[in-house]
């Protein structure tokens, strides 16, 4: 590939993550140890939330799926989401054995429009799972009304929203359980990894032990110095632990969050004036819901724009720039059609915001000359 070309999220690679992973290697600790628990109690003060609250698993799937097992989803539930998210969301829903059920998304913020929630709920119903789209936070106040009012488990895909907050309170930390994810594209990155946030420390300890085989909680002291342990399986669990080789690079990413952060904020706000003119619509600034993670920078392309979303991709490609689509509606893939029957046209706004919407390449990490490219190129295509 060129040299020159602009990949869509490359993540921020520096001295620090590359030093502190050679250091596992070199001390020959590479599965769960002490850097995991380091990360989990630097995340865990970053999000103002207790060690004993959290849970550093091998990817934001691995969370949610967890975190919906641990939060009593059984076969035969409903599990109410969006339908304008990755399909992990959705696939997590159905590995915990329940049902599915989307709700049509706001054409402001692409979050869930809570209003439409209540229609979709059952007697089946039993969780809620909010996805905080590019790290706009969710109208927490409203979801969390209508849990408890119909005693549902929230469980929020905070995917995108590692530095949001709602109103002040951290992103995550509203639901019974919040899922974070640190794959090669998102705020920060383990390359792969995830972490749930519990309220309690006993759902941690059902994450925990899920995450490990089933084996019982005390089989991670095993991961020490202190000789060996019988461990108890005490259910089929999961192999979703993170490893020492993740929460090293996890540990520098975590330090650089918030100057990284300030960096999206401009760059956010240095798109927001160059394409103000354009024939598109651009994502929603921060507004009084909350702060913003700003992790995407989708513009949704009207149809006066000269060219397609597609072939704006094909043309920026061409031009040596890496675009993403987040996302294709879920009921536009044939899975999902096939097993509950969805159909793309029951969800507008989501079918909208699949058709015509383009992420561009908005990371910490690019220089001054990329960013210009970026936006010349991105002006040329749509106005020529
Ligand atoms: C990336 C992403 C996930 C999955 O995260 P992984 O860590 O790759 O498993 C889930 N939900 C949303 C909204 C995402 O963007």
């Amino acid at each position: 590939m060129d040299k020159d070309y602009i990949v869509f999220g490359k993540p921020e690679i520096l001295d620090a993550e590359i030093d502190e992973v050679v250091d596992s290697l070199r001390k020959n600790w590479l599965g769960t140890g002490p850097k995991v628990k380091r990360f989990e109690q630097q995340f865990a003060d970053y999000k103002k939330v207790d060690f004993s609250q959290v849970a550093a698993v091998n990817s934001c799937t691995a969370a949610l799926h967890l975190s919906l097992l641990a939060a009593g989803i059984r076969p035969g539930d409903e599990v109410i989401t969006t339908a304008m998210t990755f399909c992990a969301t959705v696939n997590a829903i159905i590995h915990a054995g329940a049902t599915p059920v989307l709700v049509d998304v706001l054409p402001d913020t692409f979050n869930i429009d809570p209003a439409a929630i209540e229609d979709r709920i059952t007697e089946s119903t039993r969780a809620i799972v909010p996805v905080h789209y590019s790290g706009n936070p969710c109208d927490m106040e409203a979801i969390m009304k209508i849990a408890s009012r119909h005693d549902l488990k929230v469980i929020e895909d905070c995917a995108h929203a590692l530095e949001s907050d709602f109103r002040g309170q951290p992103l995550g930390t509203f639901g019974d359980y919040g899922c974070f994810s640190f794959y090669a594209t998102k705020n920060i990155t383990t390359g792969e990894g995830g972490m749930v946030i519990a309220k309690s420390p006993e759902a941690i300890n059902r994450i925990k032990t899920l995450a490990l085989h089933g084996m019982s909680t005390d089989a991670w002291a095993r991961f020490s110095d202190d000789g060996y342990k019988h461990y108890q399986v005490t259910q089929a669990g999961f192999k979703y632990n993170m490893m020492d080789l993740q929460a090293a690079i996890g540990i520098h990413q975590l330090e650089r969050i918030e100057a990284n952060w300030e960096k999206r904020r401009a760059l956010f706000a240095r798109y927001h004036q160059a394409f103000a003119d354009l024939p598109v619509q651009l994502p929603v600034a921060e507004d009084d819901m909350g702060r913003s993670a700003y992790h995407l920078f989708p513009i949704l392309l009207h149809d006066s724009a000269a060219v397609s979303r597609d072939e704006f991709m094909v043309k920026a490609h061409n031009e040596g720039i890496g675009t993403g689509v987040h996302y294709l509606s879920i009921p536009t893939h044939e899975f999902y059609k096939n097993a509950f029957g969805w159909n793309e046209n029951d969800f507008p706004v989501a079918q909208t915001i699949g058709q015509s919407t383009v992420s561009l390449p908005f990371s910490p990490s690019l220089g001054e000359s990329e960013i210009i490219r970026i936006i010349d190129t991105t002006r040329r295509i749509l106005t020529t």
